[in-house]
């Protein structure tokens, strides 16, 4: 791992229908940025918010040697959709994704540069005693667990989105061109390095949560699709499970009959229980197959790069000494 300067940062918001936070937002984030010994940017998409929240940033950006850059989208596509407009729009070479509504506190920006600048690809963020109601938190949990075991990757709290990173990696996210995507996922296939920080988190005081029940549905189900089609193989297996049971059953079915005899066996009842396990085992064995078909599919449609070439190292062409040396070597 090697340090690297960060040179220029942008910071990236998505707002949707936040009027309220949005003065002490702006105000809080630029001073936390100035702390910083580098040059920032902070672009906020408004994502077609139905209150005034796209007049405020407009007007902000306007003003002359303004920090701000304000990308307005037609109508709602969601947070995540958000961000990656804003990644389109973003110059920095490192960049930090945040809440709109004060939930990331701002003022843990540097923190979150100076991690980075030791050379992490992404910097996730624990929340320390997280300020959401219990049922709110539930469906994270059950989404960290699941990330947790199907993709390995060490990262605890992928709920909080305030995150850092760097250019490399965000220009990866940008060639892939899904609509459904789970940015701090798809960060973690483009990172080398990663690591968390604890950082504060605050309850929200203006307005409410904007995922509602379906839209936290919706959200996991993005969640596992990009994190891959290991679900799909989930049938198969079930099905082969299920179809050597039923085999198992009938083969102990078979033994039990020649040692008690005919009475033993109920008329064959027991017999059609291993027949229905073994034909349902088939079934879903089958469509585990189809899925692995869809999987491919599915995995082409998005058309992720197929690799992602983070440097490429070569020895520097010869100067004029070293083509000199090279020559009298050849001549003797
Ligand atoms: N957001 C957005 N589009 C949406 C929903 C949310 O841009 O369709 C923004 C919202 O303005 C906020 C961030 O995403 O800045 C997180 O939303 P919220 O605070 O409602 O989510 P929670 O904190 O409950 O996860
Ligand atoms: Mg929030």
């Amino acid at each position: 791992m090697k340090p690297y300067e960060v040179e220029r940062l942008s910071v990236v918001i998505p707002v949707y229908n936040e009027q309220d936070s949005l003065p002490e937002l702006l105000q809080r984030t630029c001073a936390a940025c100035e702390q910083l010994p580098c040059s920032f940017e902070i672009i906020l998409v408004d994502d077609g918010s139905r209150d005034s929240s796209a007049e405020l940033l407009q007007e902000a950006a306007a003003q002359p040697g303004s920090p701000v850059i304000a990308v307005i989208l037609n109508r709602n596509y969601g947070q995540h959709a958000a961000i990656m407009a804003g990644f389109e729009q973003c110059t920095g070479d490192l960049v930090i994704t945040l809440d709109a509504d004060l939930q990331n506190p701002p003022e843990e920006i540097p923190s979150l540069v100076r991690t980075a600048a030791e050379g992490y690809d992404v910097v996730g963020t624990v929340r320390l005693q997280r300020k959401d109601s219990a049922l709110r938190r539930l469906p994270s949990r059950l989404v960290n667990f699941a990330v947790l075991r199907s993709t390995g990757v060490p990262m605890t709290d992928f709920g909080c989105m305030l995150r850092a990173y760097r250019r490399t990696v965000v220009d990866a996210m940008l060639k892939c061109r899904e609509h459904s995507t789970f940015i701090p996922i798809l960060a973690n296939s483009f990172a080398r390095y990663t690591c968390e920080i604890p950082v504060r988190h605050a309850a929200r005081e203006h307005g409410e949560s904007k995922y509602g029940f379906m839209k936290l549905i919706n959200l996991m189900f993005d969640l596992v699709t990009t994190m891959s089609t290991a679900p799909l193989r989930m049938l198969s297996l079930f099905g082969a499970a299920l179809a050597l049971v039923g085999f198992a059953f009938a083969l102990l079915l078979l033994v039990l009959r020649l040692a008690h005899g005919p009475e033993w066996a109920a008329q064959g009842v027991f017999v059609l229980f291993a027949v229905l396990f073994i034909f349902t085992g088939a079934q879903f064995l089958g469509l585990g197959l189809l899925g692995e078909y869809l999987g491919r599919v599915y995995r082409d449609v998005r058309a992720h790069p197929r690799f992602f070439v983070e440097r490429i190292v070569r020895a520097p062409a010869p100067g004029p000494q070293l083509a000199a040396n090279l020559r009298q070597v050849h001549l003797r």
